[in-house]
């Protein structure tokens, strides 16, 4: 059949690029294209994006749009509807689609199939987002891996590297109705994303140059350099990979390019916890509510609104702990190791369920990622595969004096403390009385006192702890 008379959707979801694009490239070199992407707003709330990435989302469809010279279809509502409704308009008969990891998107998936059953309709679904299949990583007896090293050294580069790039291809668009991106309302009625324009390009080139100032100014010292939260070694390049702005794909083959060494094995071995993070969620569907470990189900987490709130917005009086969380509330980012510290001190120095945690980075985080999102909490807390062990305790004071050594990046977002001596920086209820008077820094008025004590609470933890040790 001449493809000129064959007329495909390519339905865009987290692919909004068009380098690199499976089902893109596939459909345009086949048919005429209608793309589109349509803004479900009838899906669980769980499932909802936050706040930071509705602003996110805004501006990459706005991007991918300019792409399509402006053919790009936007629509709000019920997925399987929307696309049933264009079938019918466009004479539609094939659909191309990069596959989503989520359980209610696999669902989706199948519904759609059999919403089309009857029509003569084809699906075609490709891999854009993963580097290895994760349906086809399994150990030698068919179960899945619980542990990252075996999962990623045995499961993934024991198999055939990831696959070349695809190129733009050359396209014919269906002649698709001009919708607004104003019509989706992603954008917040409150003006504070304005701030977020300042520390991000949202767009697919802006991914491609991040790739490229990551390559020449961060890749060579990542190993070390990443757990620095004030060095530039690590590539910022989550949110656009959660988006689909950039590849997997693009990113390994390019750095596979350069000579291999441990820097570049690392960075690679991160993209695999990406991988890991998807590949737990497939295994275990609930991930984002249930532990995966079922002995954390009694666990005794406190109830707490005041500490919780104060966690939330950076005045725990625990330094690099309120750095973290005003970086997350300014920038919808968080250094990993950050990340780490301000996890652990929520679910351990307060006790506080890990899936407060997780909520909270999905409204703030323009990375938010099912999957990346809870794997990592449940890492945390210890109640995930491969977790950190409960007598695991992020000692944020130790913290910040070994990663945060000059307190760079403690004094950025605390700036109130920013005259004291490192020394006390990091611990400023130790600073005696008299440098505080010096410094005209007064505790509890200018700056918060703990709001628990690190030793007590650490101790009060790895008791909690302890206690599920011997449970299955
Ligand atoms: P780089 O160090 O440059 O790493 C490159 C890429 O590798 C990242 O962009 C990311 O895609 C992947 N990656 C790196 N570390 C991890 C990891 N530990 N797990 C999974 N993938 C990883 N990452 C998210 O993408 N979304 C989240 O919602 C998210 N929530 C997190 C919550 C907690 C409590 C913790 C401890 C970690 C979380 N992470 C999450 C993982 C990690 O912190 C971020 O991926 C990383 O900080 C992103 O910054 P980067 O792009 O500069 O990372």
């Amino acid at each position: 059949m001449n493809i000129m008379n064959i007329n495909s959707i390519v339905w865009f979801r987290q692919d909004l690029r068009i380098n690199d694009n499976p089902a893109f490239y596939n459909a345009a070199i086949n048919s005429n294209v209608f793309p589109i992407y349509i803004y479900e707003s009838d899906i669980p709330k769980k499932f909802k994006i936050g706040a930071a990435q509705q602003w996110w989302l805004h501006h990459a469809l706005d991007d991918l749009n300019k792409s399509l010279d402006n053919n790009l279809f936007l629509a709000k509502g019920n997925a399987i509807e929307n696309i049933l409704k264009i079938c019918k308009e466009y004479k539609i008969s094939e659909i191309y689609l990069n596959k989503c990891y989520e359980p209610w998107r696999i669902k989706q998936e199948t519904d759609l199939n059999e919403a089309l059953e009857s029509q003569k309709i084809n699906i075609h679904v490709y891999n854009g987002s993963l580097l290895w299949n994760p349906f086809k990583i399994k150990k030698d007896d068919g179960s899945p891996y619980k542990v990252f090293t075996p999962f990623y050294r045995k499961g993934c580069l024991n198999q055939k590297a990831p696959r070349e790039t695809f190129e733009i291809p050359n396209i014919k668009y269906v002649k698709v109705p001009k919708t607004s991106i104003n019509d989706l309302e992603l954008l917040p009625q409150k003006s504070w994303y304005k701030k977020l324009d300042t520390y991000w390009d949202v767009s697919e080139s802006g991914a491609h140059k991040r790739l490229k100032e990551f390559i020449n100014d961060g890749l060579s010292d990542y190993k070390n350099g990443r757990n620095f939260p004030s060095k530039k070694n690590v590539s910022k390049l989550s949110p656009y990979l959660h988006f689909g702005q950039i590849s997997p794909h693009i990113i390994w083959n390019q750095i596979s390019k350069l000579s291999e060494d441990e820097n570049i094995n690392h960075f690679k071995s991160e993209l695999g916890w990406r991988e890991f993070s998807y590949y737990l969620l497939l295994n275990n569907s609930s991930i984002k509510e249930k532990n995966i470990q079922t002995k954390f189900d009694h666990f005794p987490w406190e109830k707490n609104e005041e500490n919780f709130n104060k966690w939330k917005k950076g005045i725990t009086g625990v330094p690099i702990v309120d750095a973290g969380m005003r970086e997350l509330w300014e920038t919808g980012y968080i250094h990993n190791r950050v990340r780490m510290i301000v996890g652990s001190f929520l679910v351990k120095n307060l006790l506080l369920d890990w899936r407060l945690g997780e909520e909270w980075f999905n409204e703030c985080l323009v990375d938010a990622d099912n999957a990346s999102n809870s794997a990592s909490w449940q890492w945390i807390a210890g109640c995930g595969a491969d977790a950190a062990p409960y007598f695991r305790i992020f000692n944020p004071v130790m913290q910040g004096m070994k990663f945060d050594e000059n307190g760079d990046y403690t004094k950025k977002f605390v700036p109130e403390l920013r005259s004291l001596p490192n020394k006390y920086l990091f611990c400023p209820w130790e600073c005696p009385n008299d440098i505080l008077i010096d410094l005209n820094i007064k505790l509890g008025k200018d700056y918060p006192y703990p709001i628990v004590d690190l030793k007590e609470s650490r101790e009060k933890a790895l008791k909690a702890f302890a206690s599920l040790k011997n449970e299955k």
